[in-house]
């Protein structure tokens, strides 16, 4: 099977399906000598939730709003519904599959007929119905059941097989320890793509129906650089990807030997190497790799697979944590880029695209008690290192003055407050919009530093939805249209002589490197497993031979070329 390469490697190991974006859940036979002990375990479940939502009614504060009994009580009626307490006891036998499967099958059922529903009220029931199971889920989760075959257990040999995830679900994966994993939709820069590349695992996406052929525990060889996938291979392909994996493995390991070497080209242009994050405990794997700064720092994961909402105190904590163990090296922080495919609580998006809905600075403007939290959090945590704040998808000027306007009220509650805080903390722009490209010249007066997001300008450039796995061919970098937005923006800002980066999947593609050194870069933020190959390239290249060729690759619009004059840069 064929998709598109999202991290590199070989992985060799066991599929493992995942159920729907929302609901991590393994599909297993049940021998029928245990059907009904595995019917039980279901029934024992709903009890348990069903105590739970009494228990909650119990405990309803006499002064809360009345709603939230009415809340409770249709929780408990949707529980005790036939289609949820029958329904899946009759699928466990049926199927001879575990109780989670059957539970898992029934929501998908339900859930297609509620999309048929017209009554706008009654379809957002549907949201209930979720949580509903995601209670039953959680019990059955905890709950030891028929043991799935044994070497399912271990996780470094699980290749996670899913249609679609969430970048939330992704996140979710940093405690585990997978051998890869693969799934049916989303694009190369869609944000479950990164976040697959900072787990360093090899992965692919856009494989359209791997989970719908590949069974349950088949043994799978995942080739994350070319984006091919073999379902059970026979002894020979095997002993082949097993020589290709120690391979790699040594790359990896010769590479390791770069990581305090100074990133200077061989004309002694000096490049700084910056790593993505998405939660202070990145920092490990971007100091491993020789990071010498964090350029960005995706908070808005923070907030992601939580009822609540992080404190100011809880981000505190976090960006701290992250600007200590840089150790005085700059750490960009980016104010949470929330909405589109990252929505708090797993909410779906709303808007008819989400994409150019209310995303990032737009809905930290319409949200101020919740911005200004998080301003307050980020300037408390600049005490303690070298922090600048990273201002998302900023479109228009008004934009930044009200962000501003904001960043000098968190200032006024901190200072009130005597609370010390660095008082030259450097403020940027995230250029991710054509508009702000092309008007750059405005966006250059007002912020302190810039960061060029080419993973949205790509999207917004040419109308491509980057979670969008038929469109993701579309997706392209090499578009004359982009190459003349990049550069005419780090050609403004050099002009100005203000500090621009590039922090979108383009910085860590090792083939793109010189390109953009071409166009004046001299700070590239990337994932961390990339680092080392991207520092290999800049000890290789010379400024002065790239950025005649990169002329004239700007002044070609015939993508054939460009893609020989590449090769040609490359080599
Ligand atoms: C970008 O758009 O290039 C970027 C770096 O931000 P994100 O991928 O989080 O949207
Ligand atoms: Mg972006």
């Amino acid at each position: 099977m064929h998709g598109i390469p999202v991290s590199g490697g070989i992985a060799i190991g066991h599929a493992h399906l995942v159920s729907h974006a929302r609901l991590e859940v393994a599909h297993y036979a049940v021998p029928a000598p245990q059907i009904d002990e595995e019917v039980a375990r279901f029934d024992m479940a709903l009890q348990t939730v069903r105590a739970e939502l009494e228990e909650l009614r119990t405990q309803i504060p006499l002064n809360a709003p009345q709603e939230f009994d009415a809340f409770l009580n249709l929780h408990l009626m949707i529980l005790n519904d036939a289609t949820l307490s029958t329904a899946p006891r009759e699928i466990i036998a049926a199927a001879q599959c575990n109780a989670e499967w059957a539970l898992k099958v029934q929501l998908d059922a339900l859930l297609d007929q509620f999309d048929q529903i017209e009554d706008g009220y009654l379809r957002e029931r549907k949201a209930d119905v979720i949580q509903v199971v995601e209670r039953v889920m959680k019990v059955l989760f905890g709950q030891p059941g028929y043991a799935p075959p044994a070497n399912a257990g271990d996780e470094k040999n699980l290749i996670m097989v899913a249609h679609d995830l969430s970048p939330a679900d992704v996140i979710q994966f940093k405690q585990h320890q997978f051998a890869s994993f693969i799934t049916d939709l989303g694009g190369t820069t869609s944000h479950t793509a990164i976040v697959a590349r900072s787990l360093n695992i090899p992965s692919i996406v856009a494989l359209h129906h791997a989970r719908q052929l590949i069974r349950e525990n088949e043994l799978l060889i995942v080739d994350g650089t070319q984006g091919v996938i073999i379902v059970d291979p026979d002894p020979q392909a095997l002993a082949e990807y097993k020589l290709r994996q120690h391979q790699w493995e040594l790359e990896r390991k010769k590479l390791k030997r770069l990581r305090n070497t100074r990133a200077t080209t061989l004309d002694e242009v000096e490049v700084k190497l910056h790593a993505n994050i998405e939660l202070p405990d990145d920092i490990a794997g971007a100091r491993e790799n020789g990071a010498m700064g964090i350029g960005l720092f995706r908070t808005e994961f923070l907030f992601l697979n939580r009822d609540n909402l992080p404190g100011e105190d809880e981000q505190f904590e976090a960006y701290r944590q992250v600007v200590r163990e840089m150790d005085g090296l700059p750490v960009t922080i980016r104010t949470y880029d929330l909405g589109a495919d990252k929505q708090i609580n797993g909410a779906v998006s709303t808007g008819t695209n989400p994409a150019l809905g209310l995303r990032a600075i737009r809905l930290s403007l319409s949200e101020p008690q919740m911005f200004l939290a998080q301003l307050r959090a980020m300037l408390r945590a600049s005490h303690y290192g070298k922090l600048g704040i990273l201002i998302p998808m900023l479109m228009s000027l008004p934009e930044i003055s009200q962000a501003m306007n904001y960043v000098a009220l968190a200032k006024k509650s901190l200072e009130d407050r005597f609370i010390p805080f660095d008082r030259t903390v450097q403020i940027g722009g995230m250029i991710e919009i054509p508009a702000a490209a092309l008007a750059i010249n405005g966006f250059i007066d007002k912020l302190d530093f810039l960061s060029i997001g080419t993973n949205d300008l790509i999207q917004y450039t040419l109308a491509i939805d980057r979670t969008d796995d038929t469109v993701s061919h579309l997706y392209d970098p090499l578009h004359p249209a982009v190459l003349t937005l990049v550069a005419h923006v780090v050609k403004a800002c050099n002009k100005a002589g203000k500090p621009i980066a590039l922090c979108g999947e383009m910085a860590g593609d090792v083939e793109l490197t010189r390109l953009l050194l071409g166009f004046g870069l001299r700070e590239l933020s990337m994932h961390p497993a990339r680092l080392l190959e991207v520092k290999q390239r800049v000890l290789t290249s010379k400024v002065r031979d790239i950025v005649p060729q990169v002329g004239k690759m700007l002044r070609t619009g015939d993508p054939e070329k460009l893609r020989t004059m590449l090769a040609r840069l490359n080599d």
